[in-house]
């Protein structure tokens, strides 16, 4: 049945993608974005379609709308980005959040809240599950993400609980694919880019910590399964499959053909060292598990960026 749809942050990365998958299943499309990290090509191909329409506006300020269902993404995701302005950080998550939970409320729609694995911090336990409470430095530089992204949960979980609104948790691991901004600052970009560019791939530290990383349509396709679902309780979206960002680097220079030299630049504070999600809880409740390998998704992100770089 088509549904009326909210999607924040709707021209950003993750934003785009899902409205270009909820299009095609039929849904009506409103993407609200302010566009600090979004851009208006990555929904080019929709603005003209009858069942999508673009708003230009801030979470921070209120909105009212009939729909069905709002999938709240509008945030920056990048440490680079969200560091630039902490306060606008904190305000996007803890009043942008309020705000979709408030017209949730008043117009009776389910909405998902794109929380992160930065909830678990610097983690002591590996992987994570989704019972760990984390290891969040509160007064640390990604402190504007991370507790606000914790506030935000605690937003979602205290509306559903005082409200009755029904509520969805995605914990997002770092996610990748076409369209990522050339100076996003997020790895898979950045090595990417300098790979193309034949320029030095900076590893930040020695290039040990682990990240584990999931292609883009896994986790729209684990989106929508968790929207569907009568879930609402936490529940990590990523690949387990858990990689050295050197091996990363080495990967992405392979499949570049790049002649690039690793270079090493000192490890930002409180850079998580170890992530990869333990996704049980996904795999009962949504049947949901990555099914892109990591080899596969980086020669289509390769070649997006081949397009779009010169
Ligand atoms: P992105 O930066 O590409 O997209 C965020 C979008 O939100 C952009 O279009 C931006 O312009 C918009 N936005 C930011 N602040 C806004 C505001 N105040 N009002 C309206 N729009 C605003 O990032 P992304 O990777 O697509 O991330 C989307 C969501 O998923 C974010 O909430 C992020 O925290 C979460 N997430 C992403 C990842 C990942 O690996 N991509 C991992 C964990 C969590
Ligand atoms: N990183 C790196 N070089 C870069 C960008 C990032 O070595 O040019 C490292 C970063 O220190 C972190 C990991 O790659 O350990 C992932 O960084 P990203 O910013 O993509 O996401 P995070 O998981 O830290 O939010």
């Amino acid at each position: 049945m088509s549904r009326r749809i909210l999607v924040t942050g709707g021209a950003g990365f993750l934003g785009s993608h899902l409205c270009e998958r909820l299009i095609a299943a039929g849904h009506e499309v409103i993407c609200l974005d302010n566009f600090f990290t979004g851009r208006r090509e990555n929904i080019a191909p929709l603005l003209d379609h009858r069942s999508f329409e673009l708003v230009r506006h801030d979470v921070c300020d209120p909105i009212t709308v009939e729909v069905d269902e709002i999938f709240h993404l509008a945030c920056p995701a990048s440490p680079i980005h969200y560091q630039r302005n902490p306060v606008r950080t904190i305000n996007t998550c803890v009043q942008g959040t309020l705000h979709m939970l408030d017209l949730a409320r008043e117009v009776h729609a389910r909405i998902l809240i794109a929380s992160t694995s930065e909830v678990y911090g610097d983690p002591l336990t590996h992987p994570q599950e989704e019972s760990y409470w984390g290891n969040v430095n509160p007064i640390g530089p990604r402190a504007c993400y991370d507790e606000g992204k914790r506030c935000a949960e605690a937003l979602a979980v205290s509306y559903a609980r005082q409200y009755g609104v029904e509520v969805r948790i995605p914990r997002i691991f770092n996610t990748y694919g076409p369209r990522m901004l050339e100076n996003d600052g997020r790895v898979v970009s950045n090595f990417i880019v300098q790979c193309l560019r034949s320029r030095p791939i900076t590893l930040f530290g020695e290039g040990k910590q682990t990240r584990s990383f999931c292609y883009v349509d896994d986790l729209i396709e684990g989106f929508v399964r968790l929207m569907e679902s009568g879930f609402s309780d936490p529940i990590n979206l990523g690949n387990p499959v858990e990689s050295t960002i050197r091996e990363l680097a080495e990967a992405i220079r392979a499949l570049v053909g790049s002649e690039s030299e690793l270079v090493f630049e000192p490890l930002p504070v409180d850079d998580p060292m170890r992530r990869k999600p333990d996704i049980r809880r996904a795999i009962a409740v949504l049947d949901w598990r990555p099914a892109v390998a990591l080899e596969i998704g980086l020669e289509r992100t390769i070649a997006d960026f081949r397009q779009r770089i010169r």
